[in-house]
Formats: C-alpha cells, sequence, structure tokens
C-alpha cells in the first residue's frame, strides 16, 4: 500500500489534517491510521457528557462515516504502527503490514500515565483516554461503592463531578509523589495508602495524572525527541517529510516565551493539524496560537486563555461568590492569561488582550464595569 499522506492516529489532530487537506483541494491519496477501532470520536465528552450517559457515542463521533468515504480518505483502524523507515518513506504495523508514503504526519497523543508503583495497574484501576477506556470505567463505577480518583486536574476533576452527581462516594486526590505511597490490595485494587499510611478504601480507583507522548517509534527512526517529538514552526520533526502534532508534539510556544512545551488540547491538536495540512498544499502558516482550553464541573464552565505560567501578578476581576468571575494574570504589567469562570465574555475577550498583549493596571483590570476590549483602545 502507497499513499501520498499517511497521517499516523485517528484522533483530533490526525482527523483534521484530513480535513483541511481536502478543504484545501488537496487531490492526493491519504490514510489514516488507527490503533483504536473507532472512527475519530471527540475525546473531551469522555470525562464529561458521555461518561455520564447524556451523550450517545454516535454524538460524539468527529464526522460520520459517509465524510470519510466521499472525501476519499482511507481508514485503517485497529492497526499500531510500530515503526517507521524514514530513508524507505514507508511505515509497518504491529500486523507486519508494510505502508508507504510521501508525507507522513504522526498524531498519535499519548497514553494515559499510570502509577509507578507496585500493583500500579491492578484491575480495578483504570487510566482514561479512549472510549474502551471511558466504558470500562463506566461499567466499573455502576456497581463500585467507593472510588478514589487520582489526580486533581481537568480530567480527575471532571469525571470525580460525574461521578458525585451520580450519588457515588468519591475521593480525590491530589497527585503529588509525596503524597501517594502506593496503591494497596491483593489482585484487585481495594484501596489507595497515602504516605502517612492512611488508608483509602475503593472499589475503583481513576489515574488521571497526565499522559506518556506515543512517540517510540519514532524515537526509534531517530527523530528529535525530548518530552515528545521535537517539531519546528511548520510542524516539521527532524526527519524528513514527517510531521507531528498534537499532544505528542514537542514545539516553541509563542505565549510561553519560545519555551519549548506540549499542549495536551483539542485546539491546539487541530491548530496543529491545519498548519500541516496548508503546509502540505504549499501554503506554509507558521504556528501561532494563543492556547486555550475548558472544562465543565457541575454548573461551572471553565475556561481559560493563554499560559499562566511565571506570572508575577493575579488580578480578581467579579465576585466568586456570584460564581461568575475571572481571574487575569500578568507578567512585568502585560495581561499573558485568564482562568473564567462562567465568564465567557472575559474569556472571548480576554483572548484579544493576551493576543495584543495588553498592557493595564489592576485597577483596571479588575473593574467588570469596563469591558476588557475596551482597554484595548
Ligand atoms: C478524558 C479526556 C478529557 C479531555 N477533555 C478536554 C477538554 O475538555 N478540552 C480540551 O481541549 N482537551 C481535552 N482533552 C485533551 C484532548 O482530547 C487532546 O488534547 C486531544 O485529543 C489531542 O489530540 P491528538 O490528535 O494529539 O491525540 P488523540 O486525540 O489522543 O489521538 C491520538 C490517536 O492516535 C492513536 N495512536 C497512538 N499511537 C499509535 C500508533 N503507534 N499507531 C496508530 N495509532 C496510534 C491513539 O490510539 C489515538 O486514537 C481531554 C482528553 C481526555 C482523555
Amino acid at each position: 500500500m502507497q499513499f501520498d499522506v499517511v497521517i499516523v492516529g485517528a484522533g483530533h489532530g490526525g482527523a483534521q489534517v484530513a480535513v483541511m487537506l481536502r478543504t484545501q483541494k488537496f487531490e492526493g491519496s491519504i490514510a489514516i491510521i488507527g490503533e483504536e477501532l473507532e472512527l475519530p470520536y471527540e475525546r473531551p465528552p469522555l470525562s464529561k457528557e458521555y461518561f455520564a450517559g447524556e451523550k450517545e457515542f454516535e454524538r460524539i463521533q468527529l464526522r460520520p462515516a459517509r465524510y470519510w468515504d466521499e472525501r476519499e480518505v482511507t481508514m485503517l483502524l485497529g492497526k499500531r504502527v510500530v515503526s517507521v523507515d524514514p530513508a524507505a518513506h514507508t511505515v509497518a504495523t504491529d500486523g507486519g503490514e508494510t505502508i508507504g508514503y510521501g508525507k507522513l504526519v504522526w498524531a498519535t497523543g499519548g497514553h494515559p500515565r499510570m502509577l509507578s508503583i507496585p500493583d500500579g495497574s491492578l484491575p480495578g484501576v483504570q487510566g482514561v483516554r479512549t472510549r474502551a477506556d471511558a466504558d470500562a470505567m463506566k461499567a466499573a463505577s455502576e456497581t463500585a461503592r467507593q472510588i478514589v480518583v487520582i489526580g486533581g486536574g481537568y480530567i480527575g476533576l471532571e469525571a470525580a463531578a460525574v461521578l458525585n452527581k451520580a450519588g457515588k462516594k468519591v475521593v480525590l486526590l491530589e497527585a503529588q509523589d509525596r503524597v501517594l505511597a502506593r496503591v494497596a490490595g491483593e489482585g484487585r485494587a481495594t484501596g489507595v495508602r497515602l504516605s502517612d499510611g492512611t488508608v483509602i478504601p475503593a472499589n475503583l480507583v481513576i489515574v488521571g495524572i497526565g499522559i506518556v507522548p506515543a512517540v517510540e517509534p519514532l524515537v526509534a527512526a531517530g527523530a528529535d525527541c525530548a518530552n515528545g517529538v521535537r517539531v519546528d514552526r511548520l510542524c516539521k520533526t527532524s526527519l524528513p517529510d514527517i510531521y507531528a502534532i498534537g499532544d505528542c508534539a514537542s514545539h516553541a510556544n509563542d505565549f510561553a516565551e519560545g519555551a519549548e512545551i506540549r499542549l495536551e488540547s483539542v485546539q491546539n491538536a487541530n491548530d496543529q493539524a491545519n498548519v500541516v495540512a496548508k503546509g502540505i498544499v504549499g501554503d506554509d502558516a507558521p504556528y501561532h496560537a494563543i492556547p486555550w482550553f475548558w472544562s465543565n464541573q457541575y454548573d461551572l464552565k471553565l475556561q481559560t486563555a493563554g499560559l499562566s505560567t511565571g506570572h508575577d501578578q493575579a488580578v480578581l476581576r467579579g465576585d466568586p461568590a456570584v460564581r461568575s468571575f475571572s481571574v487575569v494574570y500578568l507578567k512585568a504589567g502585560k495581561v499573558i492569561a485568564l482562568d473564567c469562570v462562567n465568564a465567557a465574555k472575559d474569556y472571548v475577550q480576554g483572548r484579544m488582550i493576551v493576543a495584543a498583549g495588553l498592557r493595564a493596571t489592576a485597577e483596571q483590570l479588575a473593574d467588570t464595569g469596563t469591558p476588557l476590549k475596551e482597554l484595548l483602545i
């Protein structure tokens, strides 16, 4: 088999590369190789509406099956790429197939990081990344009486909120090495033991402590990798004709003062996918997008624009008591990020002021009577 463009990973980024290539009138052949059996689907609902049983799987598919047929995107699903031969321009799958490419796009995301402790992968300890993970978590939670969620990041908090609303007894632990010692149990997880010896009983332990980028075949092929595959502003790796995007791509980010980071968000996967698709059709558009994130927990909509790392000032805008407010982060007087809670207007306008590198005083930013965009004038 040979394709002009082979995309490894049928997730958010991989799907968007194919969509954007066809939107850009790319007429070459395209194949997407995906380890999972499903056509590309949205991952965020796995810890939200899908997990809560409020949305059927069909409703979280990124495109209906006929979309891919009509646009002649060949889906090679249930196949894992195990090696890349950059000189021969081929990849090999776990089933022993060799597939040739003109351009290769690596969009493999990552695998959930599990607890690196004895018994950290016992039955009853569950990571969350795929539909299969969410289904397993849903099934186990139906009979579980006590659930421990490890990791106070978005995914852990969202899962905890869903379970709590469903009336489950949930204990959430913020994952820090010095807190957690080991999961206790024989045969199946029965609880979590903390460093002070406390044991929290559990029938189900949900682990949400980030991902390990899925880049082994590229590392073996000689790609420059650090925390993920390193890419330039056009999402090119150090290997010829191989791009990388999304959660697995480590890039210098303009909104982190050029620091090399990986972003784990749908928006980043889509933005980098667009950069690659445009690059392949000869319309280079370097990556320069303001990072943004969202999360839904209970009745709260959390939205973040920009990256707050390194801020030296945080200004509260609004009143947390009325459950609608923002925190504006500044560095050396410049607005670099906002966290907005049930404050959609601040979020939308916040993206504009971060993009513009607005300088404003704490008094100006705290004044809810003045829309943020007016500070730009
Ligand atoms: C539960 C959950 C909730 C989330 N909520 C949010 C949210 O609210 N907002 C937000 O912005 N982001 C959220 N995210 C993050 C977001 O889903 C990711 O940032 C996004 O999916 C990244 O896209 P990607 O294309 O890089 O990787 P993915 O979408 O993970 O796709 C990668 C695909 O590649 C496949 N793959 C891996 N290795 C191979 C291989 N060797 N061969 C073939 N296929 C392979 C994987 O199986 C996977 O299907 C959430 C993630 C999870 C898991």
